[in-house]
């Protein structure tokens, strides 16, 4: 099981699938240029690159923090018999993995989860919030505080109650925020904000309007939880490029330039949503320009 050491912190992965079915670079990103790309199609594949079909490779992941006080899990991937029809979302439609298995795999029960963070509340970070119970939807982890932005949750919400609006995004809301909300379990939050003894949030709008990344600091270590603050580990040395699915890319593009300086300034293990192997980085900065450092062993 992937894990990392953060002080008396540690962070494990609850895997839940790859997605195989993510566009081409040149539709996954906005300000796509071929001859820049080309300069990192080569350490891309087949690891961030489907070398095949040209797909950028996201892993759907769950992230497992055990600090000395609390459990924590961060972004519940797409969740089980959830109905996303349509042209495009095939492949989050009535999903049947096996993410609970693995879960239960870390020695922890949905019970003794605290926090559950939702960065933001797209399709793949907000599934296992609930689960399906006798044809209702229920919460997952029974005695967790689910934390989100109040801006973030805003917007969905109000995409919810849009007749007008799209079939799936308005069943993301119902299924697996709603149910939480109406349980009295949502914890939302204006700006930042702490998280139990050891996690602080802070606002990183752009790929959604209440975007957050999520900052663990034990014994003087740290790491960072991003999101979908960045997808592909190319926009670290691509920072200028944001994805084709963020909401406001100009925003999103200062909130991954803000994230990578912080990280390389404080040595935190940036953490993203999608990362395949080893799924987390280190930052090196010169300037305003970024490279990776994958020798993230089990952390610093
Ligand atoms: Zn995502």
């Amino acid at each position: 099981m992937v894990g990392f050491q953060i002080g008396a912190a540690s962070v494990t992965r609850v895997f839940e699938m790859i997605d195989h079915a993510e566009p081409a670079p040149e539709f996954f990103l906005g300000d796509f240029d071929e001859e820049v790309f080309a300069r990192h199609r080569s350490w891309l594949q087949p690891r961030y690159l489907e070398p095949s079909t040209d797909s950028v490779l996201l892993h759907m992941q769950s992230w497992l923090v055990r600090t000395e006080r609390h459990l924590i899990l961060i972004d519940s991937c797409c969740g089980n018999h959830k109905p996303r029809p349509g042209p495009g979302w095939e492949h989050f439609h009535m999903l049947d993995t096996g993410y609970m298995d693995r879960f239960k795999e870390t020695g922890v029960n949905p019970e003794d989860i605290d926090f559950v963070l939702c960065t933001h509340l797209h399709v793949d970070h907000v599934g296992w919030n609930t689960r399906l119970d006798n044809g209702r939807w229920v919460p997952t982890f029974p005695n967790a505080k689910y934390v989100m932005a109040r801006a973030e949750h805003d917007f969905w919400a109000g995409v919810a109650k849009d007749v007008e609006a799209p079939i799936v995004p308005r069943n993301i809301y119902n299924d697996s925020v709603l149910p939480v909300v109406e349980a009295g379990m949502a914890e939302l939050i204006d700006g930042s904000g702490s998280v139990g003894d050891a996690i602080t949030i802070h606002p990183a709008p752009g790929h959604t309007p209440g975007h957050f990344h999520a900052d663990l600091l034990s014994q003087g270590k740290r790491a960072m939880f991003i999101g979908d603050i960045l997808h592909s580990p190319v926009q670290i040395p691509l920072w200028r490029w944001s994805s084709r699915f963020c909401v406001d890319a100009e925003k999103a593009k200062e909130s991954r330039r803000e994230v990578l300086a912080l990280c390389a300034e404080r040595g935190d293990l940036l953490i993203p949503g999608h990362f395949g192997e080893p799924h987390a980085a280190y930052i090196k900065a010169k300037g305003d320009e970024f490279e990776i450092d994958f020798d993230v062993g089990n952390g610093r």
